[in-house]
């Protein structure tokens, strides 16, 4: 099967940053077979389908890099909280009151939102315990949706589900049966939590840090971490009292920080553990949207990119935050970055663009096979268009897509050479079914949790 995407702007993301003001994209059997200019495009009839890309801009499918996808039911609820005061008021009481039935309709809320903004890939931090089944759930829930997901595994010293023994046993039959591929829509990667709560909580301790370095070298999967994501003042100043270290140092002496650990959110590393991040070869996700939400801080991230770190986009769940659309997210970090710096363009549009595709591949491990579109890279596309008043001229259609208006809905995806979305819509999801069932489920699920709805 072969599909030409024929004209637009193309940005491959490749390593040269190349952009292609008028080019074409090949895709054969899932595959990214050749990008260039159009003057160089193969023959219309040499391929079973042409999608006309004339007037718009032709990226890599985004990748969101730290996301909680049941967290898109409670959408609203959160406001005027720090994080810590949501943790206690709305986090724990939902997600004590969570059912198996809101895991899997949530997820395909969230499949249906991410991929109508472009997002083909995320990374989906669990933050609630599951078992065997209702991950093998969710993949067929990724699979059905056509979006791609590297489920984070939480590994908890006390899980309260089962024995600790059998937590193992599914971890390590879930690494195993999942593994990192792009060929896959599903992967198994890790989460863990070396917060100032779970560490008090007796969550996560010295002793788990060592056994998760182990399976995240033996299996070669990232592990994601919430780093310095709460209040100055509170989590973060209590962290440093308690242990004199900060997170990042204390995750090196513990064996936590390598080339596969991604450091979410990491607002207030100090500038040793930025260098110390940097040396290891560890990522930085930042979720500047979710920080702002929660007055957690506005990143540096053109410091950390002056470092050397690489540095990812996610928007964290979307209920401290409540939107997943990256180039929306993208728009308020760019901004968020003048303040900070009092500069203009603090943090360069091009660097934006690879914080939601080349920079999260790689933190993913999945660098050269999704985030860009060079020949033998999974076929992930997203087809921006850019005919509408809000872009007025779209003389620059890198900086117009994300900067000009709020519209970031996507024209065509396409995730391993499928169609997941056309003009007419999303095709893998029934979107009206979905968010009729969601909305059910939001209601029974916040009256549970005892959490006020005002509908
Ligand atoms: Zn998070």
């Amino acid at each position: 099967m072969k599909i030409l995407i024929r004209g637009g702007q193309v940005l491959p993301m490749d390593a040269a940053g190349t952009v292609l003001t008028e080019g074409y994209v090949l895709i054969e059997d899932g595959t990214i077979a050749a990008v260039g200019p159009l003057s160089e495009a193969p023959a219309t009839s040499e391929v079973n389908h042409v999608e006309e890309a004339h007037g718009c801009l032709v990226v890599p499918g985004l990748i969101n890099s730290h996301q909680h996808h049941w967290y898109h039911l409670l959408k609203g609820l959160s406001v005027g909280l720090y994080l810590e005061d949501w943790v206690r008021e709305v986090l724990h009481p939902a997600s004590e009151a969570l059912e198996p039935d809101d895991i899997l309709i949530s997820m395909r809320l969230a499949a249906a939102d991410m991929l109508a903004t472009g997002t083909t890939t995320f990374f989906n931090h669990s933050v609630v315990e599951t078992d065997l089944d209702s991950v093998v759930a969710l993949a067929e829930v990724s699979r059905a949706t056509g979006i791609r997901q590297i489920f984070g595994k939480e590994i908890r010293a006390t899980p309260t589900r089962t024995s600790p023994q059998v937590h193992w046993q599914e971890v390590e039959e879930l690494l195993r049966r999942f593994p990192i591929r792009a060929e896959e829509l599903f992967s198994v990667g890790l989460a863990i939590e070396t917060g100032e709560h779970w560490i008090r909580q007796g969550t996560m301790t010295t002793e788990l840090a060592g056994r998760v370095a182990e399976l995240s070298r033996r299996f070669a999967v990232p592990v994601s971490d919430h780093i310095t994501g709460g209040t100055l003042s509170r989590s973060v100043t209590d962290f440093r009292l308690r242990t004199g270290l900060g997170q990042v140092e204390w995750g090196a002496k513990h064996g936590l920080l390598h080339e596969r650990a991604l450091l979410a959110h990491a607002v207030w590393m100090g500038d040793d553990e930025i260098l110390l991040a940097a040396e290891a070869g560890a990522s930085v996700v930042t979720c500047p949207s979710s920080s702002a939400f929660t007055a957690g801080g506005i990143p540096p991230i053109r410091g950390w990119l002056a470092a050397g770190l690489n540095v990812a986009i996610g928007s964290d769940g979307p209920m401290v935050n409540d939107s997943v659309d990256i180039l929306g997210l993208l728009r308020e970090c760019f901004l968020l970055q003048n303040v900070k710096y009092l500069k203009p363009a603090a943090v360069p549009m091009e660097q934006l663009w690879c914080m939601a595709t080349r920079n999260a591949a790689r933190a993913l491990g999945l660098a050269g096979k999704v985030g860009e579109l060079t020949p033998g890279a999974s076929a992930d596309v997203a087809v921006f268009d850019l005919r509408s008043p809000q872009f007025g001229g779209a003389l620059n259609p890198p900086v117009n897509t994300i900067l000009s208006g709020g519209n970031h809905e996507a024209r065509v995806v396409i995730v391993r050479g499928q169609y997941v979305k056309d003009a007419s819509g999303l095709l893998t999801v029934n979107v009206a079914e979905v968010v009729e069932e969601a909305r059910q489920s939001a209601l029974n699920l916040a009256r549970r949790a005892g959490l006020p709805v005002r509908c």
